[in-house]
């Protein structure tokens, strides 16, 4: 690799047919043929210190790999430990891209279908797969056809809906100055709301006082979370195209598939939207009827990096950039290894600081003049304190 390859802008979907989305995403995305001896894996631990988890695997050969699950996990894993990691001891964790879909119809898991199974499913991919990068001495890149780009450009996000306008500025003006960013996001709307503003005015106050504060040159997106019905979700994307806005996250419930393809045929500005789908089937849905201009799947709640190539597949055959949402600080973890392999990303990531995190983990993966290095050590290159490791207790959840 010479040099990053280019990031895609929001575009309107090129036709396509089912069939051919089906073979994109079915294509072969993982390889493990230079492990020539099977990885069984002998163990699966949830670890906690403090607020923070992590996922050990074991081989019975004693490799070891960790992921880091997000906050989820206090509340899902009985579904990790009791559902979904028993079905991965005793397998060759080589059989990887079968073991993910396997997971999800072992016991019947598929009656838990969403991010409650998901994300657990997820949490044992990141793990496996960084065992079997340090056996290897390869980065998740390496695991996935090559990095295409080292540095991954970002934008900053309140994610706040209590603020009025002028402090939701101030607040945004001091995360471009630690960052280096050239794209902010702020939310619109009340949060599935039924198209109620968070606080009167907020929107509307909100928006213009954004552009002229930062100017044409600054990339703004606008995120509603579901709060508006179509009429007003088309009202509130006129008034966003009206000053600039790059794209309109989730206008509508997030379910309401209908209505968000109704609110992007009728406007210019581009729609985003999938950060709870959890579905491929519905991703090709609204892939195919272009009900989205940008495409979001988490790679923690979609189930990991395997199912979240299929998705950025599909979108890449209707020329579609994909912008993964991500859940938790060290979700910017899978997000740069993601964006690091797959060509079709969007121009802007989606970056939240890991400075409250505490420092157990190197690299920082901070924002230096926009951009997050990626890691580039085996696995998920990401080397944890010995003394944080030590102080981790196993946990049923408690
Ligand atoms: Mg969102």
């Amino acid at each position: 690799m010479t040099s990053d390859a280019p990031c895609l802008p929001p575009a309107e979907a090129r036709p396509t047919t089912v069939e051919q989305l089906d073979r994109a995403a079915a294509r072969p995305v993982v390889r493990f043929d230079y492990l020539k001896d099977p990885v069984v894996v002998e163990s699966l631990e949830l670890l906690r210190n403090g607020k923070h988890f992590l996922l050990r695997a074991r081989s019975i050969d004693g490799a070891e790999g960790l992921s880091f699950p997000n906050g989820r996990a206090a509340y899902l894993y009985p579904i990790l430990l009791k559902c979904v990691a028993p079905y991965f001891i005793g397998k060759d964790a080589r059989d990887l891209e079968s073991l993910v879909d396997g997971a999800y119809v072992h016991a019947s898991n598929y009656k838990l279908a969403g991010l409650a199974l998901f994300n657990p499913i997820a949490w044992v991919e990141f793990a496996l797969l960084d065992l079997m990068g340090r056996i290897a001495n390869r980065s998740i890149a390496d695991m996935f056809g090559g990095a295409v780009r080292r540095r991954i450009p970002i934008y900053v996000a309140s994610g706040r809906r209590d603020t009025t306008p002028e402090e939701e500025v101030d607040l945004l003006a001091r995360r471009v100055e630690e960052t280096g960013a050239r794209a902010i996001k702020f939310k619109v709307g009340g949060r599935m709301s039924r198209n109620a503003d968070s606080m009167p005015g907020r929107t509307d106050g909100l928006v213009p006082l954004a552009r002229r504060t930062f100017g044409d040159a600054m990339v703004i997106h606008a995120d509603s979370n579901g709060s508006y019905d179509a009429p007003k979700g088309i009202e509130v994307g006129r008034f966003l195209e009206k000053h600039g806005v790059y794209f309109f996250e989730e206008p509508c419930p997030f379910d309401h598939l209908d209505d968000t393809r109704a609110v992007a045929d009728a406007l210019t500005i581009p729609v985003a939207a999938g950060e709870q789908e959890t579905s491929l089937r519905r991703f090709r849905w609204t892939i195919h009827h272009n009900a989205v201009q940008v495409v979001q799947p988490d790679v923690h709640y979609n189930g990991g990096f395997i199912r979240t190539v299929r998705v950025a597949r599909m979108a890449a055959e209707a020329g579609l950039p994909t912008t993964p949402h991500i859940s938790g600080a060290l979700g910017c973890l899978t997000m740069v290894h993601f964006a690091s392999f797959t060509p079709n990303i969007g121009e802007y990531m989606e970056y939240k600081s890991t400075d409250k995190e505490g420092g157990w983990f190197e690299p920082p993966l901070r924002s230096v003049d926009g951009y997050v290095e990626v890691p580039t050590a085996p696995g998920l290159g990401l080397t944890v304190d010995p003394a944080f490791l030590r102080g981790a207790r196993q946990t049923k959840g408690e």
